[in-house]
């Protein structure tokens, strides 16, 4: 049932049975067989571009439907497969689902953008631009379409092999997003050294920064930092719309959150982005 996947009806699993040690355990040995038995899919999450109002691509987040725990966020078990080092088949997989998706939405509204979540943990994997330019170039889709959100960047602490990796997918015309932006030990130091597209405001600055002064000041401060670096900025965790009327006051270039668009299913960001057009056109 593919209504059944869309974020509103979307329930969170009991978070009880997950802290379980054992269940960890055994969801990660799991974890490969349940790609291959299709209980891993894709949810959609749509970003609105402020300028324009206009939904400009979406971001691709990771679920699983286990037959007897029934679904799990990817914030249920992506950092314990990252620790265990079990991400790479789910990162290759989610990549193809979402190039072919977004190759497919391409076909009817240009200039699509698709962002997939890359742990750092993966920039030692020398194949991996290769892979991406194969994948690319199978669907048809011109690179930079696909966006990579770097997650943990701390993980590239002191590592020359990380930076030339995102430079290898820099120059296949791959953009870099660095993800959480502000959450990360001198964050300031990897938005010199990273060279990324784009930011991506951590949500937990966002959320409070109608009420909060200083999460407004960090909010507006990094904008125009991003700025002056020439670094796009995607504002992420945006719930209500007086967020997002603050957000394009301040001069953010996109906006991502629930009061845009839950993660949903590839069906309904199809009809999300017709719809989409319909109003822009109208
Ligand atoms: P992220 O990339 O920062 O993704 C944003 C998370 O916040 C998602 O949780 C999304 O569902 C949630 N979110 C979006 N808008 C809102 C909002 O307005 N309010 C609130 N409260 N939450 C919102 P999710 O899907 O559980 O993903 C958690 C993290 O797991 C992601 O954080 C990302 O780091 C990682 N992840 C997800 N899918 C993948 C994947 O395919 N590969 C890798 N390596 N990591 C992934
Ligand atoms: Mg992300
Ligand atoms: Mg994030
Ligand atoms: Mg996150």
């Amino acid at each position: 049932d593919e209504a059944a996947h869309d974020g509103l009806r979307w329930k969170y699993h009991d978070p009880e049975s997950l802290q379980d040690a054992s269940w960890k355990l055994s969801m990660l040995s799991q974890l490969d067989e349940a790609i291959d038995r299709n209980e891993v899919w894709v949810a959609y999450q749509p970003k609105l571009d402020l300028a324009t109002r206009r939904i400009i691509g979406a971001e691709a987040l990771a679920r699983w439907t286990h037959p007897e725990k029934g679904p799990i966020a990817a914030s249920e078990f992506v950092a314990a497969a990252e620790q265990h080092g079990r991400i790479g088949k789910l990162t290759d997989f989610v990549l193809e689902k979402a190039i072919a998706s977004a190759a497919a939405i391409n076909k009817r509204a240009a200039d699509f953008e698709i962002a997939v979540n890359l742990s750092a943990r993966l920039l030692g994997d020398k194949g991996f631009p290769l892979r991406v330019s194969a994948l690319l170039a199978r669907h048809g889709m011109s690179p930079n379409l696909l966006t990579l959100e770097l997650t943990e960047t701390a993980a590239l602490s002191g590592s020359g092999e990380g930076i030339e990796m995102i430079s290898r997918l820099r120059e296949l015309g791959v953009r870099i997003s660095i993800d959480d932006y502000g959450t990360g030990l001198s964050t300031l130091e990897y938005l010199k050294k990273i060279p990324a597209n784009e930011i991506k405001i951590d949500q937990s600055f966002v959320k409070g920064m109608v009420d909060n002064r200083s999460d407004r000041v960090m909010v507006q401060s990094t904008i125009g930092l991003a700025h002056s670096l020439d670094r796009k900025v995607v504002a992420e965790g945006v719930e209500d719309h007086e967020t997002l009327d603050l957000l394009i006051e301040m001069g953010c270039d996109v906006a991502q959150g629930f009061a845009v668009g839950r993660p949903m299913s590839i069906d309904s960001l199809t009809k999300r982005i017709s719809s989409d057009r319909k109003r822009s056109v109208a």
